[in-house]
Order: C-alpha cells, then structure tokens, then sequence
C-alpha cells in the first residue's frame, strides 16, 4: 500500500505536466471506485486548469480554476500514467492501464498534449470534487494531525499527544489524528533508527527520545522520497519507475535476519501490534 513517500513521488511525477494544464476529453468508464465518482464528475473536470499539485496525508489535491479541488486517494493500487507509463511505480504487482482504467484526460499545457490515465485493479482507491475553501473542513481532513515533514510536526506536539497515553508508541504513531500520512513501513523505521521500542507506551517515551524520533521520522521519509525521486529521473528517460526504498530497510519484512547495526549482535523480531506486524531489533530498541 502507498504509504507517504510514493503518494509525494506520484505528485512529484504528475506535477510537470499537470500544473498549468488544461483538461480536456475527459472519460469515465465506470460509476465508482471505493466509493463512487462525484455527480458530473467528467463535465466537472473538462474544460478546468490545474492550478497546483498539493498532497495531505496519503491524498493527492489538485485545486482547479473552477474553485474545486480534484482529490484522489490511491488506496491499494491505485496509479497514474502519463502516456500509458506508470508515474513513479511502487510495486511490482497489478500492471496499469488496460480494463482497469477507469479515468483518462487529455492535459494541454505549453501547447503539448500528454494523456494521463487512472487505473486501479483492486478499486480501494476513490477520487473526489470538494470546493477549494471547504477541503480543510471536509470529512477525509478535518481530523489529520500535522505533516511530518512540515512545521506543524515536533517533538513538542508528539509531547501534548503522547501525554499520559497508554498505548505503545508504534500504534500511536499510526493513529492518523497525531501524525498524518505514516503507515506501518515508516513508522517501524523510524522507531529503529530512533532506538526508541515499539512495545513502551507512548506516554512514556521521554522528551529526548521525542526529539531523536521526530528527526527520525522525517529522514526515513526524506530518504524514502529521495528514493523514489531518483526513479522519477529514470522515468523522464522512459525507462519506467520503480522506487527502490525498499532495498534500504533496516528492519521491515526482516524477521530473523541480522540487525544492520555492526555494533549488534541481535537479529530482526516481529510482533503483531494492533493486527500489524511490527519489525524490530530488540537489543537496538531497549528503552
Ligand atoms: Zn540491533
């Protein structure tokens, strides 16, 4: 599942060809995804200019001129393809394109015509028209907690929310209201490289060991998206895209290998955690 790095790399690679272009040739070839398309979502979307390519969370937002913004969450398997090729391709399962395309356009920018396709073969992903000055309050948004690779995230608000909190500190930090946009992979990295447990409850996570995880968190996200960033420069050469993080875990989907820290004797654990399996080092993740 997309966690935060590939939903900022697909926007990465959209943004190019999609901000200051006119849509045009809209198509639909279905009622719904998730859950279904907006009323008039093809006359909604024909005609409009994208003003920008923003992101909240694991949601992309792209504001149009007609006062709307097009919202689109990946879900599952969700992609973008300009020209029939993958945007910033992630996994390696579920090709795009083909029946499970379910939205096409053309985007005319700088007198160049590119098609932009949507395809979803499992169908969790869903796509939304909400006015541009009610996004904040709309349902998907209103409850997300900062970014955490923006200002808003710190080692003092984790503080506030951590405050007297008995769930563990990897639930926690799943918990979309606190941090927003961090799924299961991240979240066991950053604890890793913070050193911080994932089984101590939150609130006892001491103030130190907040400001190591906050720096934490947003470097495994950097890297990540530095990651997929380095495949976007792939693709513009038409080589295709895959992100290629996942070749730099320390601990996700590790069990039982060696811990990566030379210092370390131990190997990788797993613990199901809240239904999720979490990864770690429990001789590198004592306190
Ligand atoms: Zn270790």
């Amino acid at each position: 599942m997309p966690e935060l790095p590939e939903v900022e790399t697909v926007r990465r690679g959209l943004e190019p060809v999609l901000e200051g272009a006119r849509l045009s040739r809209v198509r639909q070839n279905r009622p719904d995804l998730r859950f279904p398309f907006p009323d008039r979502f093809v006359e909604r979307l024909d005609g409009a200019t994208v003003l920008r390519l923003d992101r909240r969370a694991k949601y992309l937002l792209f504001p149009l001129s007609t006062g709307e913004t097009w919202v689109t969450h990946l879900g599952m398997t969700g992609r973008f393809t300009l020209e029939g090729r993958e945007v910033g391709a992630f996994e390696d399962e579920a090709p795009s394109g083909g029946k499970h395309e379910h939205v096409s356009l053309s985007a005319m920018k700088d007198g160049a015509v590119t098609r932009l396709g949507f395809a979803d073969a499992r169908r969790f992903g869903f796509m939304g028209l909400i006015p541009t000055d009610q996004v904040e309050a709309h349902p998907w948004f209103a409850g997300l907690g900062p970014e955490p690779l923006g200002n808003g995230f710190s080692a003092a608000h984790l503080a506030q929310a951590f405050k007297g909190r008995k769930q563990n500190v990897k639930v926690s930090l799943l918990d979309q209201r606190i941090v927003a946009g961090l799924g299961n992979i991240y979240v066991c990295e950053a604890l890793y490289r913070a050193g911080v447990s994932p089984l101590i409850a939150a609130g006892r996570v001491s103030r130190p060991r907040l400001e190591v995880l906050t720096t934490q968190i947003r470097e495994v996200l950097k890297d990540a998206i530095a990651a997929g960033g380095s495949t976007l420069r792939d693709f513009a050469n038409a080589e295709g895209g895959q992100g290629y993080f996942q070749h730099s875990f320390d601990v996700y989907g590790r069990e039982g290998e060696p811990c990566r820290n030379p210092a370390c004797a131990g190997e990788v654990r797993r613990v199901v955690q809240g239904g999720r399996s979490t990864f770690w080092c429990p001789s590198c993740q004592a306190r």
